[in-house]
């Protein structure tokens, strides 16, 4: 048997170092349970950033991925295929939009929407020729790509990748009043993630979300709301914009919406919008693809039939409320909407996350300072309730 020492070496040998992994090598997993080659089980408290929300490999999303599998898996868009419709159809009227324009990744996603709310600028707010702007939140985190890296300001996501995409203006999340003061004539939309993941499961002052509506719709510019880690129940509702009853004018959508077993994303807006897209203007090859498709529509049933919506609310709360209680010197806030929860503490949090794996819970930190809890929405109360155990002994350790 290769050993899990030996894949790593291998992999850090051949692969680029572009991560910083926990040392443990995921060969199998089913439902919120993961195991190494070697045999040891463990929980995954991360769900890949969200992206297994319906728990691994669930039966009925693997057995859609076969039944397509035996039809036809690429199709590309140069022909239709029989997925495409209803799977838009399905994403349409689940976001409450006109049109669905699928991608494969959670950034694709982001790229389409900011290349949407351009073209729209020029074409129905007639901004000046190249100055259309996007304003952004500091602290996001919205994917790796050019225009990606562009909306950051985390240098460890942009140093000596210039030159950035340019009108793009940065400001503090939460601030209204700087988002009042960044508008120009020119600006095209805003992108903001309704809780900032990558931050640290940062939530946004109250009514933050309906003042970013009520300003894009006083000063025509979009409101784009990326929900590719919130999106599909994480939160307690499907989408975090519902926390504040607002409905952004264009959703990016991502990770979740494969279930965890196909990469595919989307954007969903109404016609006035996407109809800024023609022949030729935007696309990919995988971009909705039937195997995805198929995937998708699976993955969106189990959201459904199994009441994960609810399943997040309830659990999130019991497990936000028994973390914060847990006594330890250096716990500063437990931030948390359904099970999207970030334990803050006053030190790096690595040693803890580390102590978790040997301890049988796969967990990671959230920047340097905050443990993000994310386990698949399928986890029972008494599945959560071993975790907790697990996390009151560690930290008592680690105290
Ligand atoms: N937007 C948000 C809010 C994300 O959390 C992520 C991934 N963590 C992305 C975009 C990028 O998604 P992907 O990695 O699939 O490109």
């Amino acid at each position: 048997m290769v050993t899990s020492k030996e894949i790593m070496e291998l992999t850090s040998t051949y692969g680029a170092n572009n991560y910083h992994p926990l040392p443990v090598v995921i060969a199998e997993a089913e439902g919120v349970w993961v195991k190494d080659p070697e045999g040891n089980k463990y929980m995954d408290m991360l769900s890949a950033y969200s992206a297994v929300n319906q728990g691994h490999r669930h039966p009925k999303i693997i057995q859609a991925l076969k039944d397509q599998a035996d039809k036809v898996t690429l199709t590309s868009r140069a022909f239709h295929n029989e997925l495409l419709g209803p799977w838009t159809e399905r994403v349409a009227k689940l976001t409450n939009k006109d049109k669905v324009l699928p991608m494969n990744t959670g950034v694709e996603a982001v790229e389409t929407a900011i290349k949407a709310a351009r073209r729209w600028a020029y074409e129905k707010k007639d901004v000046d020729d190249n100055q259309a702007e996007i304003i952004a939140a500091k602290g996001n985190f919205h994917g790796r790509t050019m225009n990606a890296i562009s909306l950051s300001d985390d240098p460890s996501a942009t140093t000596n990748y210039g030159p950035f995409v340019p009108c793009i203006y940065k400001i503090n999340y939460g601030d209204i009043q700087a988002l009042k003061e960044t508008i120009t004539p020119n600006t095209a939309g805003i992108i903001i993630e309704p809780i900032q993941g990558e931050a640290g499961i940062l939530l946004p002052p109250e009514g933050y979300l309906q003042e970013v509506r009520k300003i894009c719709d006083e000063e025509n510019i979009l409101f784009i709301a990326d929900e590719v880690q919130t999106g599909f129940a994480r939160t307690g509702k499907m989408f975090a914009c519902e926390w504040e009853n607002v409905e952004p004018d264009i959703y990016v959508m991502g990770k979740a919406l494969g279930g965890g077993v196909m990469p595919i994303s989307a954007i969903a807006a109404n016609k006035d919008i996407m109809d800024v897209f023609t022949p030729g203007s935007h696309g990919s090859t995988f971009g909705g693809n039937p195997l995805a498709c198929a995937v998708s529509m699976a993955a969106l049933d189990v959201i459904e039939e199994e009441g994960l919506i609810d399943k997040s609310l309830e659990l999130g709360e019991y497990f936000a409320i028994e973390l914060s209680a847990i006594n330890h010197p250096d716990l500063k806030e437990v931030r948390s909407k359904g099970l999207f929860i970030g334990v803050e503490f006053n030190k790096p949090v690595r040693p803890i996350c580390e102590a978790l794996k040997k301890s049988g819970i796969l967990c990671k930190e959230t920047h340097e300072t905050t443990i993000r809890f994310a386990p698949p929405l399928i986890i029972t109360k008494e599945e959560l309730d071993w975790a907790l155990d697990k996390i009151r002994q560690v930290l008592q350790v680690n105290e």
